[in-house]
């Protein structure tokens, strides 16, 4: 992975064939993109997702993984899996799927645990609702977030996860951090990481930002210090703009 990564966050939208026509008219528009492109497609999407992204420079990810390599998870599907298919990356922790599905620190650091042990790279989700910003615990809490979700990584495999603060009340609103309280944030949680593991480690960790970024804002959010990217969620849906994002991250 390279610094600087833009990672579309699909949610559940999109039929495998209109995610071949999306990557298909996307990826001219990003093939001279000077940082990493992923797109994070639904699960019933990746096999086209990988085709159409075959020999380009756009990687794919999943949405999210379970733990375990296989047993008794109706419904589930394992990083192993994911991995065998081809997947190079998962998103893991997403807000809505802490919010909807039951995702817990510790659920999302067991996921994180086995996407590695599988070989992925993981985008590590990370933010605070809207009261705990207003609480003032919006350092604590994203602290806390990293905290346990690396529990147990080591520096050799932190090479492989990006962490993506996303605010929750910036998420799917239109109501974007400034970009003064993203870098604010992300540099919270590079020095936390460097409490975990050393000053290089953190360095060269990948930090997005992830919360209403749009063909419009995202050049002022990428030129903060501390933001290294950006996971896009509604303005991936549209090739244009994705590839206005993936541009300004230089
Ligand atoms: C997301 O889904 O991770 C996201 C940031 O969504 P949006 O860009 O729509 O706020």
């Amino acid at each position: 992975m390279g610094k600087y990564v833009i990672a579309g966050n699909w949610k559940m939208n999109k039929t495998p064939a209109e995610a071949t026509a999306l990557i298909n008219e996307l990826k001219p528009l990003v093939a001279n993109a000077s940082c990493d492109v992923i797109v994070g497609v639904p699960f019933v999407d990746l096999p086209a997702a990988l085709e159409a992204t075959a020999g380009t420079n756009i990687g794919v990810a999943a949405q999210n993984c379970h733990w375990k390599e296989s047993g008794a998870y109706t419904g589930e599907i394992s990083a192993a899996m994911l991995k065998a298919m081809g997947v190079g990356t998962v998103i893991l922790g997403h807000s809505e799927r802490r919010t909807y599905f039951g995702d817990t620190n510790e659920t999302v650091a067991q996921r994180v645990r086995g996407a590695l042990d599988a070989g992925l790279n993981v985008i590590l989700c990370v933010g605070e609702y809207l009261e705990q910003r207003e609480q003032g615990v919006t350092g604590e809490v994203v602290a806390m977030q990293t905290k346990i979700a690396l529990g147990g990584v080591s520096e050799e495999e932190l090479k492989r996860v990006i962490i993506a603060y996303e605010p929750v009340w910036a998420i799917g609103t239109g109501k974007t951090a400034t970009a003064e309280q993203a870098n604010e944030v992300c540099a919270l949680i590079r020095a936390t990481v460097a409490g975990l593991y050393n000053d290089a480690a953190a360095k060269a960790l990948t930090i997005q930002y992830g919360g209403s970024m749009n063909a419009g804002n995202a050049a002022d959010l990428l030129a903060q210090p501390d933001v290294d990217g950006g996971l896009i969620g509604g303005a991936a849906l549209k090739a244009n703009d994705f590839s206005i994002i993936v541009a300004a991250a230089k």
